[in-house]
């Protein structure tokens, strides 16, 4: 479970989710295979109760789930990876998202496909929902070895980095000064 004050709003809670669907410090993954990603899926509203992912569509799904995570990861500081983009753009042409304006004339990102390809949609939708309502750029990972827990940052000018300075931020700083010593140890001998 994400501590309140980590939850990212709205929507953007399930992408939150789905980055977290992989606990890197228990080992513990809650998409493990089709059945479960299905459930997973059906938990959001992103897909009917009962309906199971193809095998296709659960990689799909997996795929988004890296991809997400590395986007995280991005809005923390690390290296980005245009692949990352090409696969967003993937689903948005294979699931057919597309925009459409609901009855009280506000502008959505809609998804046809019923299927599992269809629930990758969704997903994606979300994503440039909040890329265009500027809370992307919170949404982020910990570089932290081994954690990649992803959080909302609601620090006012967005610069928060760890998930907590006790777990991973003073572990890096402390990576950080040992490899400092051992260079000015070399450039002194
Ligand atoms: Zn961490």
């Amino acid at each position: 479970m994400t501590p309140d004050a980590d939850a990212a709003p709205g929507r953007l809670g399930i992408i939150q989710d789905l980055a977290n669907s992989y606990d890197d410090v228990r080992g513990r993954d809650e998409l493990a295979d089709a059945a479960a990603a299905s459930a997973w899926l059906s938990r959001q509203g992103l897909l009917p109760e009962g309906a199971q992912l193809s095998s296709g569509e659960f990689g799909l799904l997996r795929r988004l789930r890296a991809t997400i995570r590395d986007l995280c990861l991005a809005n923390s500081g690390c290296e980005g990876h245009p692949e990352d983009l090409a696969l967003l753009n993937d689903v948005v042409r294979q699931a057919g998202v597309h925009p459409s304006l609901e009855r009280d004339g506000q502008p959505t990102l809609a998804v046809d496909t019923p299927s599992g390809l269809g629930s990758s949609g969704r997903l994606v939708a979300i994503v440039f929902e909040a890329l265009w309502g500027g809370t992307w750029v919170r949404l982020k990972a910990c570089p932290g070895e081994a954690c990649n827990y992803a959080f909302y940052d609601r620090t006012r000018n967005n610069s928060r980095t760890w998930c907590t300075m006790a777990r991973c931020g003073s572990r890096a700083k402390m990576r950080a000064y040992r490899a400092r010593r051992r260079t000015s140890q070399r450039s002194t001998q």
